[in-house]
């Protein structure tokens, strides 16, 4: 059986990767690119360091920056408008997963119109929209690199996921420079996002060679550099292989498919406005538990990976290693419960069915070793309290 592997067409990697927007721009034909971007991204000076280095190339660059973290239908309407009232012919987006993923949206809805909800899946949207330039921020979602967009309806308070190649950024510049400047919290909780990316890749049942390759050492770049960063943003180690660790992470996910930890985190991000990566670490350790007897041998591949069990321990005892590495991330990367985060508890208990549904709605858990059913889920989702 073979695999088909969707990527961008372009990769550069590596310490100031920014500094070949120009290049990339032009071997694609580009000249005309609207930046979109957050308002954090302006005021760190990343947003004009890209105008900037255009600007050498005598190449101008309008800034789109009315991004939100998390986006959601309302909040792309304004990026949509503008593209479909102006001429640019690429887009830029620089940031966190929130705007490469508004960028994603921005692209198909600009060029193609409709309702953001017509394009949820199961439909896969293989129109090509603007090509997308994707130069991110944090370490990571690896939107740069992956073929999803999510976009919450807030009508619903549903976190819709869009995929097909229609989403797949055209190149990624891939600068761990960028990432110094993410405070402590947003690097842990993307850094788990990461390293929860690669490990559903490679337990998902969708899982191939190929993908198992990116999985696992995108695990061994990211785990013994997560508490690195949290500690010490300033480690460009680390970052870097954070950083490295998160791309490869996204490949891998995006030609395995996630499993039942995100598709049960994004009914409590959408419903109680949780940052993506820290639903997904609130869930890891005791989805994991709940998931090993499915794939044990895989789950303890992992650990291994991860460099917490070695080739002498057995599956048992190197999943054993596992579980008791993510609760004691978690403890050490300061990951609050949904209590803790000011999540009320009678709230989240009453919405207990409808997040249920919505995860499995999304096709998520049906990727991950251990099907859950609707009850399962709700079982899992009570864990996550006293
Ligand atoms: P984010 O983009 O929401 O950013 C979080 C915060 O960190 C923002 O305030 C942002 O301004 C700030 N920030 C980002 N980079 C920074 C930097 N270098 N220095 C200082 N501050 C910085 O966070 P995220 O976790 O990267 O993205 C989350 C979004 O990505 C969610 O909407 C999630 O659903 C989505 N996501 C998408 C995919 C995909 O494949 N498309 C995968 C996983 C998650």
């Amino acid at each position: 059986m073979s695999t088909q592997i969707i990527l961008p067409r372009m990769l550069q990697v590596g310490e100031n990767a920014i500094l070949a927007t120009p290049n990339v721009l032009a071997s694609l034909g580009c000249s005309r690119p609207l930046i979109i971007t957050d308002k954090m991204m302006v005021q760190l000076g990343y947003a004009k360091k890209v105008q900037d280095v255009l600007a050498d190339q005598d190449m101008q660059a309008d800034i789109f920056d009315d991004t939100v973290p998390e986006p959601t239908v309302g909040s792309i309407q304004a990026g949509v408008k503008r593209v479909q009232e102006s001429n640019y012919d690429s887009i830029i987006a620089l940031g966190g997963g929130s705007p490469i993923d508004s960028a994603k949206a921005i692209s198909i809805l600009g060029k193609f119109g409709g309702q953001m909800r017509d394009y949820k899946f199961p439909r896969v949207v293989s129109e090509a929209g603007l090509p997308i330039i994707a130069i991110p921020t944090t370490a990571g979602t690896g939107s740069e690199v992956t073929r999803v967009t999510i976009i919450t309806d807030e009508t619903t308070d549903e976190k819709m996921l869009c995929m097909g190649i229609g989403f797949m950024p055209i190149a990624a510049l891939v600068d761990y420079n960028l990432t110094l400047s993410v405070p402590a919290r947003t690097t842990a909780d993307t850094g788990i996002d990461a390293l929860t990316h690669a490990m559903e890749a490679y337990v998902s049942k969708k899982a191939s060679l190929y993908s198992d390759t990116q999985a696992l050492q995108s695990m061994r770049l990211i785990a013994p550099n997560l508490r690195r960063v949290y500690h010490n943003g300033a480690d460009k180690e680390a970052r870097e292989a954070m950083m490295l660790g998160s791309t490869l992470a996204g490949i891998a996910f995006s030609n395995a498919s996630v499993a039942l930890v995100h598709g049960m985190s994004r009914p409590i991000g959408a419903a109680f406005h949780v940052p993506h990566g820290l639903s997904n670490a609130m869930l890891l350790p005791t989805v994991t538990a709940y998931s090993i007897p499915g794939a044990p041998k895989r789950y303890a591949d992992c650990a291994r990976a991860m460099g917490i069990a070695t080739q002498q321990d057995n599956d048992e005892g190197a999943n054993a290693k596992l579980i008791a590495e993510l609760v004691a991330l978690n403890e050490e990367l300061n990951v609050p419960s949904p209590e803790q985060f000011g999540i009320d508890r009678a709230h989240f208990m009453g919405l207990l069915t409808t997040m249920a549904e919505q995860a499995l709605a999304s096709g998520s858990p049906s990727n991950n070793p251990r099907v859950p059913s609707a009850e399962d889920v709700i079982v899992l989702y009570k864990k996550l309290w006293p």
